[in-house]
């Protein structure tokens, strides 16, 4: 791993919860530690940093790194990032929770979303989002063409 800033990677990842459980030569290593080299590289403050995951081996990703995370439940990890959005956006703003998420307007159109892992839940999570209008990054190991659903 090469590191921009003078962090070190112990300030990136909660070495307590090493090793990990994914499988030697599983891809999902690489994928964190290129998380890690992004965040590193554009300067950002890891704790204005959130990662949500929902369950599988991928959705293991936030217990590894410091960040602020949440491993959260089977499909659901949009809808906690967006109520996590939200509640900063209280926080920031100085409202009250309630307030907030009644006067909140987050639009999924325009905004980012990685996807790691293509399968039939991650490749309908894509499709899903892309309808709304986000820009979708998807990661999988095959460099196989996706096979198209009829
Ligand atoms: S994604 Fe596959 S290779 Fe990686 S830990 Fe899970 S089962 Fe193992």
């Amino acid at each position: 791993m090469t590191l921009q800033t003078s962090r070190t990677l112990r300030d990136y990842i909660r070495v307590e919860r090493l090793p990990t459980t994914w499988c030697p030569g599983c891809g999902l290593g690489i994928i964190m530690n290129c998380i890690v080299q992004a965040v590193d590289h554009r300067g950002l403050d890891k704790n204005e940093v959130a990662m949500i995951s929902g369950i599988g081996c991928s959705g293991r990703m936030p217990v590894y790194v410091d960040f602020n995370t949440m491993h959260t439940t089977h499909g659901r990890a949009l809808a906690f990032a967006t109520g996590l959005h939200t509640l900063r956006w209280a926080q920031k703003s100085h409202l009250r929770a309630r307030e907030a998420v009644l006067a909140a307007k987050f639009e999924l159109e325009g905004q980012t979303l990685c996807v790691l892992g293509l399968g039939d839940i991650g490749g309908t999570l894509a499709r899903k989002a892309q309808a709304l209008g986000m820009r979708v990054l998807g990661v999988r190991r095959s460099r196989a063409p996706r096979p198209t659903r009829t």
